[in-house]
């Protein structure tokens, strides 16, 4: 099993990183792309504390909507920081995460948008995979991603939240929906029903750690384990065994991101 999404080199994980790996490889979670931050220098550097601890994981390295304010005078210098950090961190097989939040809105849009952009036209250029965080800002995604010609290179939308309209868009787009911890909680009916519709050769599954633990964990910090749980009750939505989507989700990650 992958898990396709996780911050372990954030602080959460910093005091029982060991244990947090111990634990995933012991679920037979063999690997994982862990997203960094490239404006979070601390967090760049832990990276090599987790591949040292963890050979197997790969990275994707991006500046997140969130941070887009950062850059709102120079959005061209968001691209300049990750195309630096990808240049030092030789495991990284992703671009992200990048997108648009609308429900936080902790950056103004015009920025988020231009911040997204650039570093679209850095991943084509690099011929990266994109990991593409959306909340609240769909149509606004979908422009971005067809004006910037994305398709070229690829991607996922990351804890998909959206419905089946949403989900059928992305995959006519030619990306892959990645489901997280939130396909577990009794309520997600609408999710249940996104995790019946994709096709088994475009489903991602991963954790997001340390947010969204799934059921019967939540509300706790998530770890790269749990994604074993996520895969569970995907498979029971689909009926099919558990190691049938397991085997899918780690060779679409494999192609995709060639690890
Ligand atoms: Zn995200
Ligand atoms: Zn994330």
């Amino acid at each position: 099993m992958i898990d396709s999404h996780c911050h372990i080199a954030g602080p959460e994980f910093a005091g029982d990183l060991d244990a947090v790996i111990a634990r995933a490889r012991a679920a037979h979670v063999a690997h994982a792309l862990v997203i960094l931050a490239a404006d979070d220098g601390a967090e760049l550097e832990q990276a090599a504390v987790v591949s040292a601890a963890w050979p197997d994981v790969r990275f994707s390295i991006g500046v997140h909507p969130h941070a887009a304010g950062k850059f709102g005078d120079d959005p061209a210098a968001a691209a300049r920081s990750v195309d630096a950090a990808i240049d030092r961190q030789p495991l990284t097989r992703g671009l992200g995460e990048i997108g648009l939040d609308y429900h936080y809105d902790f950056a103004p849009r015009a920025a988020q948008q231009q911040v997204f952009r650039e570093q679209i036209r850095l991943a084509q250029r690099r011929r990266l995979p994109i990991v593409i965080h959306t909340r609240e800002a769909t149509e606004d995604t979908f422009a971005i991603l067809a004006e910037e010609s994305a398709a070229d290179v690829g991607g996922v939308f990351h804890c998909f939240t959206g419905d089946r309209d949403m989900a059928r868009r992305v995959l006519d787009i030619g990306f892959h929906v990645s489901l997280a911890g939130i396909v577990t909680f009794p309520r997600a009916l609408e999710l249940h029903e996104v995790a019946r519709l994709v096709p088994l050769d475009r489903l991602l599954i991963e954790t997001d750690s340390p947010f969204l633990a799934p059921v019967p964990h939540r509300g706790t910090r998530n770890e790269p384990a749990h994604v074993v749980r996520v895969a569970e009750r995907i498979a029971e939505l689909r009926g099919v065994p558990a190691a049938t989507v397991t085997a899918a989700a780690v060779a679409n990650f494999t192609s995709l991101f060639k690890p």
